[in-house]
Formats: structure tokens, sequence, C-alpha cells
């Protein structure tokens, strides 16, 4: 679904992703973790192209992204992002905010757009917020939503930035066990987060990153129990 290879990235001068190689399957679910500042946000905008890379090649579902932004629109299609902060509209209602892009960009007929987003309200757990506005939701709730609207679009993979690090702990569980659902269902997710738990019960594989590199990669299990460099071993000794 996903194919890096020899990708580099430039702040100015500042190397912030290097030679990344990293191939992401069909239904795989990966969990990328490291310091602050080690290129997981710009990794995963990389994908999507809120980020531009200055070398490499990257493919999504077989398109490449160019610098010529030819087919930003169909990859933007099929790949959704949800943030940290949730994003969303807050002069717009919960069901406002999610047929919005599939109006305007997918050209849904607005009725069809509305029974999608109540549908995906539904998957959420949160269809009877759908006439509130975002500063009336919870933040668990209020990223719920982010996650439903991102669904309405339907992506084939999901990229996900640290979506629990602005929620208060008891939210926390409710936006996980969502993503926990999707993960189940198939969905090709790419999930930046320190939740160790989600990892161990939902990945198929942790990718550790350091300095823009990608130091290490493994399935859950050996990743925690066994992590092969010293950087890696340091990191989880600071969050576990
Ligand atoms: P965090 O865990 O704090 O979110 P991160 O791993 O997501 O960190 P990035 O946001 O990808 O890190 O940033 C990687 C490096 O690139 C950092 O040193 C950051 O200062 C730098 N950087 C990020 N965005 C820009 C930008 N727009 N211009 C210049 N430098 C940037
Ligand atoms: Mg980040």
């Amino acid at each position: 679904a996903v194919e890096i290879t020899s990708m580099n990235k430039w702040y100015g001068d500042f190397h912030a992703l290097r030679d990344i190689d990293l191939t992401v399957r069909r239904g795989e679910r990966i969990v990328i973790c490291g310091p602050s500042g080690s290129g997981k946000s710009t990794m995963i905008r990389c994908i999507n192209r809120l980020e531009e890379h200055q070398s490499g090649k990257i493919f999504v579902d077989g398109i490449e992204l160019t610098s010529d932004l030819k087919n930003i629109e169909q990859v933007r299609r099929e790949v959704g992002m949800v943030f940290q902060h949730f994003n969303l509209f807050p002069h717009l209602t919960i069901l406002e905010n999610c047929i919005l892009a599939p109006i305007w960009v997918r050209k849904v007929p607005e009725r069809q757009a509305r029974e999608i987003a109540m549908h995906f309200l539904e998957k959420v757990r949160i269809p009877d917020q759908a006439h509130k506005y975002p500063g009336q939701l919870s933040g668990g709730q209020q990223q719920r939503v982010a996650i439903a609207r991102s669904l309405c679009m339907k992506p084939r993979i999901m990229l996900f930035d640290e979506p629990t690090s602005a929620l208060d702990p008891e939210m926390i569980k409710e936006v996980l066990d969502t993503m926990i659902t999707l993960a189940e269902e198939g969905m090709t997710m790419l999930c930046v987060t320190h939740e160790m738990g989600f990892a161990q019960a939902v990945a198929d594989r942790v990718i550790f990153m350091d300095q823009g590199q990608i130091v290490e990669q493994n399935e859950p299990k050996a990743f925690f129990r066994a992590p092969q460099s010293e950087r890696t071993r340091t990191f989880l000794g600071q969050i576990l």
C-alpha cells in the first residue's frame, strides 16, 4: 500500500529524514515511536504530501508522489489523516464537518453524504452528537469525530499522528478503542503513538525512529522484549 525508498527530506539545511526505506502492505498496522524531534510527524506527513521530500521515492497504492502535484488529489483521497489536535471546523456541526469533504471533494450527493456520515458517527459511537458543535464535545468525542470524518472519505490508508496525546487519561481509551476496531476491520494504519499497550494489542510492526532515521523495527513482542539498539532501549526505558 505504501512504498518508500531511500527517501530524504531537508528543512533548509536541516536533514530531517535520512534514507528512509519503508514498505507497508495492505492491511498492515504499524506503530511509529521515537523521541521528540526524531522525524515521526515529518515522515507520515510526507506520505500524504503535507510535506515534500527531496530525494528518493514514495508510492501510495502504486501512485508516485511527485513534485508536480499532479496526482495529489488522488493520493489525498486514498489517505486519511488524524492529528493530535482534532482540526474540526468550529463553526460547523459535527454532521456538517463530516459531509463537507465528501460533497465538495468526492462529489457525493448530500443525502448520501449524510447517510455515510451517520454510519461512521455510529461506528465511533457518537451519533447522538451529530447536531452539536465541536466546542460542545469533550476532547475524546472530538477526536472520534475527527476519525469518523476521515472515514467518510473512504480512505484505504489511515495515518494517525499522536491522536491521544492531547487528551485527558479517561478519554484516551475511548479513542484507542475506536482505533482498535478500525484495525480489526483490516484498515491499513500508520500510527505515531507512545501508547505501547495499543502497539502490543494491534501492531504488526513497531518502528523506532531517532534523528531522522528508522533505527529499528520488529513485531511488537520482540520489539519490547529484546530491543536491538541501545537508543531503543534508552527510549523504552524512559516511556515504559
Ligand atoms: P514530536 O514527538 O515532538 O512530535 P517528531 O518526531 O514528530 O517530534 P518532527 O515534527 O517530524 O518530529 O520534526 C523533526 C525535526 O524537524 C525536528 O527537529 C523539527 O524541529 C524539524 N522540523 C519540523 N518541521 C519543521 C519545519 N516546518 N521547518 C523546519 N524544521 C522543522
Ligand atoms: Mg510529531
